[in-house]
């Protein structure tokens, strides 16, 4: 771990619409415990051994992400505050050009949903050791619902086998020269970019690396529709509990 710390950034991303939230405001600036969602995120990685924090934002909220997120709660790690893109992977590609002003491409860049607010250090911690050896890994938990696909009249089509089957969340961690590369190619043939939805799909299409999945947890919640923004509240303050400290 000691070799990596002095080469390492998070991406967080804060680009996203958030239209399944169904509010006024984008669903990363929604209060949580007082709070705007993604000051729990940036507070994880300010905590954590990553060296830099890039902020990933939409168009025209950079000032007040500096002034009503960064400079308010005091974040010191937060070294650029980006504009995202219409999709997912244009938001994180751009959070990986700023990344490579001061990573090396054995440096490792850890690519968070900022809509997690609910990410643990000792997750980032695992995620970023076993990237050091493995070069590419995601936090993951084993699947707890039976999961079939459905036909396009929505029938059940088939079962899947539910012992091989796991959620992807963020973290996901890369060396970054394998995550840039990966990235430089597949923006480079719209064919790569159909259905893209997280990072190891890139690196697992484009290149021959192969992905370890890293315990995360049940608690890691992407915040997406509204009864989430309920879960992650009670969530927040039964971890505030358990670590008597304030959430
Ligand atoms: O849309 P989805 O649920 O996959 O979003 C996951 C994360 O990616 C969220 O934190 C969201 O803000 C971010 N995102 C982004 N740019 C986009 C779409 C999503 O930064 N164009």
């Amino acid at each position: 771990m000691k070799a990596v710390r002095n080469d390492t950034a998070a991406i967080v991303l804060a680009a996203g619409r958030g239209t399944r939230m169904h509010t006024a405001v984008a669903k990363q600036f929604l209060l949580l415990d007082g709070k705007p969602l993604i000051y729990y995120s940036l507070r994880a990685f300010e905590e954590s051994p990553v060296e830099r924090i890039i902020l990933v934002c939409r168009e025209g909220e950079s000032s007040w992400c500096r002034t009503e997120i960064i400079g308010r709660f005091g974040f010191k790690k937060v070294t650029a505050i980006v504009c995202g893109g219409k999709e997912r992977y244009h938001s994180v590609y751009a959070g990986l050009c700023a990344a490579g002003e001061s990573l090396s491409d054995r440096g490792l860049v850890l690519i968070h949903d900022g809509a997690r607010p609910l990410i643990a250090r000792t997750v980032i911690e695992r995620t970023m050791e076993e990237a050091a050896q493995y070069q590419a890994c995601v936090a993951a938990m084993p699947v707890k619902d039976t999961i079939k696909t459905a036909d396009a009249e929505r029938f059940a089509e088939k079962t899947l086998d539910r012992s091989r089957l796991w959620q992807i969340q963020t973290p996901q961690v890369f060396s970054y020269g394998l995550v840039k590369g990966a990235y430089d190619r597949m923006l480079t043939d719209p064919r790569y970019q159909k259905g893209v939805t997280d990072d190891a799909m890139v690196v697992e299409t484009m290149t021959g690396v192969r992905v370890r999945l890293v315990e995360g947890g049940y608690e890691n919640i992407k915040v997406t529709t509204p009864e989430d923004l309920i879960l992650a509240e009670a969530l927040l303050k039964h971890e505030g509990a358990c670590s008597g400290k304030d959430a």
